[in-house]
């Protein structure tokens, strides 16, 4: 198998495993009980908490909430948000590149509750022109979301600028959906005021999300139920889970830089390969790296064949790599996020994602690239 789908999930890794096998043995206790074995699992629970925001340096400005994944961390930080500063504004803005996680659910923020909901175009490379932010800001903003590294082209959105431009509106927050980031590059999330991420896009469990936020913001509970995280997330905590979650972040933070340079080298040999053959495809992800392109990803287009009849007929060759974006690719094979950065109809319905994990090999690269020269030979123009 050469799994090149790492942007989807990751392989749990063996330590991240293995603590949860031995936290789930030791530490079973519902952290919430008022016995020893409850509170062992507490105090677990909250070394995790600070071990993860202080591996983020936002220990001291920060504080935590864990969540099922990014999906109801996003639900969190803007629904929870929105209804708790309600009275601040009616303005949320946002790229029109984000994950349906966060642009469905400020979907149903304006269509359901009335908020206003304002969209800002990224540019020809996926990222946002702060610029562009701020003739968008005005008084009645109370949250900005914009995700930190996009999930399909990997362009990456610089924090700091866009807080620079946020300066003048104290009262608005700034949500980052930071899934493809943590553990992957290393953003300046002290500039954000909220950030979710999930777990296993860095090796840790699925099942785990984090809803990292400035420690004066509160939220409305979307999730009602006991007094668990703070009474803002009702529900039983899984702490082995969280203390793999942990673990991997560990790992994977260290090795930032170390998987940066193996990835590049991987998607340069990808890149020379399309290069190659311009009259097959065309690149999607930017060359500009390494700071607004997360070179763990490599997106790019078939101009004449299906990506749908190439990702099957690597798939069938043990090769797995994605067409759109998992949460995506049922029902709606166009990417919105090729279309965005001005992408014809064609090349935005036929799109494929490559993202590397730090298990993948040159090897795994090379072999896919072959798999793909044949592929193409093989499979009838659409
Ligand atoms: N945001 C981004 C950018 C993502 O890539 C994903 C996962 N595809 C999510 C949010 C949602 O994560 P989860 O499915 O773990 O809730």
């Amino acid at each position: 198998m050469i799994y090149l789908d790492n942007a989807a999930t990751t392989l749990i890794t063996k330590e991240a495993l293995d603590t949860y096998y031995n936290e789930s043995l030791i530490n079973f206790g519902n952290s919430s009980s008022n016995h020893q074995l409850g509170r062992n699992s507490a105090k677990e629970l909250e070394k995790a908490r600070t071990h993860i925001l202080k591996q983020l340096k936002l220990d001291k400005t920060h504080n935590l909430i864990f969540t099922s994944g990014a999906t109801e961390a996003n639900n969190l930080a803007l629904k929870g948000g929105a209804f708790n500063y309600k009275n601040r504004g009616n303005k949320i803005i946002t790229s029109n590149v984000e994950h349906p996680s966060v642009s469905n659910t400020l979907k149903q923020l304006h269509n359901e509750f009335g908020f206003n909901v304002q969209e800002v175009e990224v540019n020809r490379d996926g990222y946002i022109d702060p610029l562009n932010l701020s003739k968008c800001l005005d008084k009645d903003t109370i949250i900005v979301s914009i995700m930190t590294v996009n999930n399909e082209l990997g362009s990456i959105n610089n924090l700091k600028e866009i807080k620079e431009v946020m300066k003048a509106y104290p009262k608005a927050y700034l949500h980052t959906d930071a899934t493809q980031a943590v553990g992957k590059v290393k953003a300046k999330y002290e500039y954000a005021d909220m950030i979710s991420f999930s777990a296993h896009k860095f090796g840790g469990p699925k099942g785990i999300g984090c809803l990292v936020y400035r420690k004066n913001i509160s939220f409305l509970p979307v999730n009602s139920g006991g007094s668990h995280e703070f009474g803002i997330r009702a529900g039983t905590v899984d702490v082995p889970s969280i203390k793999a979650t942990d673990v991997a972040l560990t790992s994977s933070i260290n090795s930032i830089s170390e998987h940066l340079n193996k990835y590049k080298e991987f998607n340069h040999m990808i890149e020379a390969y399309l290069e190659d053959n311009p009259e097959q495809f065309e690149l999607n992800s930017s060359k500009c790296f390494p700071k607004r392109q997360y070179v763990g990803i490599i997106n790019f287009s078939f101009k004449k064949k299906k990506a749908s009849v190439v990702v099957e007929a690597l798939s069938r060759r043990g090769i797995y790599v994605s067409s759109v974006s998992a949460c995506s690719s049922k029902g709606e094979p166009i990417s919105s996020v090729l279309l965005a950065i001005g992408k014809d109809e064609g090349l935005a319905r036929n799109s494929l994602r490559v993202s590397f994990g730090e298990n993948t090999t040159i090897d795994d690269v090379q072999q896919f690239i072959n798999a793909l020269d044949e592929v193409i030979k093989e499979v009838n123009d659409r």
